[in-house]
This record gives structure tokens, sequence and C-alpha cells, in this order.
């Protein structure tokens, strides 16, 4: 089991009456990446501003590296890199300024901060755009400078704010290759997304927020798993035993189908103690025919909505 690279451990905040973070937990693996998920208002940036110092936990604790975050403000901030869903870059200056101007801010020597500027652009494919000015950068363009920016001074830890929302696919898909390939040399990171395809192709672990709490904790598959079994569905070949098919799995088998009348596709999730067999034998019994049987995991966009609407019973049923 790898170790511990950031703890955090009951964390609250609040913005007037607002509670933003509701004793969130969670802990990241050094040089793996873990995904703080959930949709607008759900906490994670303000997640992400405590874990940079922005801003104080009203309660709880934030361990990075050995660090606490409101004690050792100074030293998390020297091996932290952040990067945001706003680019932070200069639009006037150009690439390679952009680098050279936050090599500085590191009092980093002018001829360091040039040598840093040239690996970056080269290792970010902007080489050849060094020299322009960052206005006239596409949105893809632009996301990788500010990754590079946040990389100027070799951080262990980076934070990542939405960094792929707005991005076409081609960019998004660019910019994961580039952090999954920082982990490989040793990077931690933690990254908010609204992304649910972004979290499962990218993240080890993933904490789900709502309304400031924790929803779900767990790797991708795992969340994946605890909202049901797999999915058997298959396309009726005489659309008029619909109403006979679905009767049968109620009764025979306990389960609830969930069913397309005009195209006479069935999708049903299997519960604990039902099989795929159980499933092929009850049509096979009846000779009721299909064709198209495929089984499959949840997709993690069913996983969030039943999480999701699952939390929205829980706080009725509260209050
Ligand atoms: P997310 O990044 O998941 O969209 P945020 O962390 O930005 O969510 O916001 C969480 C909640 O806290 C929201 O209801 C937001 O309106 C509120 N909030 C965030 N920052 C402030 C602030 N500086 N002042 C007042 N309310 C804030
Ligand atoms: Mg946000």
């Amino acid at each position: 089991m790898k170790d511990i690279s950031i703890e955090v451990t009951e964390v609250s905040k609040h913005f007037k009456s607002t509670l933003a973070l509701d004793e969130v937990s969670f802990g990241v693996k050094r040089a793996s990446i873990l995904g703080l998920l959930g949709p607008n208002g759900a906490g994670k940036t303000t997640m992400i501003r405590i874990l940079t110092t922005l801003i104080k936990p009203d309660k709880g604790h934030v361990n990075i590296d050995g660090y606490d975050v409101v004690k050792d403000g100074g030293k998390i901030r020297k091996i932290i890199g952040l990067a945001g869903q706003y680019a932070a870059v200069d639009d006037y200056l150009t690439g390679k300024e952009n680098l050279k101007l936050v090599g500085g801010l590191y009092h980093l020597s002018s001829k360091e901060a040039e040598a840093r500027a040239v690996e970056l652009l080269k290792r970010f494919d902007l080489q050849d755009a060094a020299s322009r000015t960052v206005k006239t950068y596409s949105g893809g363009m632009r996301r990788r400078l500010d990754l590079a920016a946040s990389l100027v001074n070799r951080p262990n830890i980076l934070l990542l704010d939405e960094p792929t929302t707005g991005l076409d696919p081609r960019s998004r898909i660019n910019l994961w290759q580039s952090i999954k390939n920082l982990v490989k040399t040793g990077t931690t990171v933690l990254l908010t997304t609204q992304y649910l395809e972004e979290a499962d192709n990218l993240c080890d672990d993933l904490v789900v927020l709502g309304d400031g709490k924790t929803i779900a904790k767990g790797t991708p598959d795992e969340l994946k798993a605890s909202v049901g079994g797999d999915l058997v569905e298959f396309t009726l070949s005489d659309i008029k035993r619909m109403d006979e098919t679905l009767n049968l799995f109620k009764s025979n088998l306990s389960l609830t189908p969930k069913c397309d009348a005009e195209t006479g596709q069935i999708s049903v999730a299997l519960e604990l103690n039902k099989s795929l067999g159980d499933v092929v034998r009850a049509l096979d019994e009846r000779q009721i025919l299909v064709t198209g049987f495929t089984m499959r995991r949840p997709s993690l966009d069913e996983v969030f909505l039943s999480l999701t609407s699952i939390s929205e019973l829980n706080t009725k049923e509260g209050k």
C-alpha cells in the first residue's frame, strides 16, 4: 500500500449561511490521482483553496507531506503547484515570457528560469508557440501553458481545479496524458472535475461531493459496484411479448427491468443473488427469443445519478 501524501480530516468551511464543506475527510496516496467529483456548488473549489492555503478551514485539519495547511502555509506553498479552470497566464506576454516570469517569482536566476521555460515548453509541446503572445493560443494550448506554469517550481503535489473544463475532446485527452505522465514520475495529483468520463479515465480514487457533504468514496470500480450489479440488456425479437417478459422477471426472478416499448429493448440490473444464468434460463423456458444480448457494468454516469438521487432522498427524509 502506498503512503498518504495529502490527509484531509473532518474539514468544514462555511460562508455566511452556506455550509460549503461539511466534515469532509479523505486521503490521497503518493503518486496517484484523486478526483473530487461533484456538480457546481458542491464545494470542490473551496477544498482546493483550503489545500493551497488561500483560505482556512473552520474546523478539521489538512496535512500535506507532514505540514499543516494552517500552521505551515509557507512550507506548503513551496511544495505544491496549482493550476485552475481560469488559466492564470498573461495574455499579452509570450508563452516563454510567462514561464520565465513564474520562475522569477520562485527566485530562479534568469538563466535557470530560461532553461526551465525551454524544458517545460518542450514537454507540453509548445516550442513552436514559445514566442507568440498567449492571446493567439487555443484553449488547449493555454491549459497546457497553465499546467507548465504550475510545474516551474518542481512541486511534488499538484492541485488542479477543473483542469479540462471547456476544452474540446482532443485537448482534454492530451491533457489527461500529460497529467498521467507526471504521476508516473512521482507527482501526487488532486483534481476537481464535473466530468464522470474524466473521473473514470484518469483517477485512481474518487470522492463524490454534494452540497459540501461526502456522498461516496472509492475507486471508480468500487463506486460502480456499490450501486448495484451488472446490467443485462437485450432486445425482444417479438415485441408483442413485452408484458409477458416483464411479468416473468418480476414474478419468477423478483427483478424489475426497464424497457422501451417501441424498440423492445429491456435492461435489467442483476441484484445480489441473481446470475446471468437465471435470466437466460427464464427466457429459455418460455422460449422468448432475444437479440443483442449483453452484460455490462453500470457506467459512472449511472452511478452518479443513482448516488445523487439517494442523497436527495436522505436529505428529504432528514427534514
Ligand atoms: P464548486 O467548486 O464545487 O462549484 P464552490 O466550492 O465554489 O463549489 O462553492 C461551494 C458553495 O460555497 C457554493 O454554494 C458557493 O456559492 C459558496 N461559496 C464559495 N465561495 C464563496 C465565497 N467566497 N463567499 C460566499 N459563498 C461562497
Ligand atoms: Mg469550482
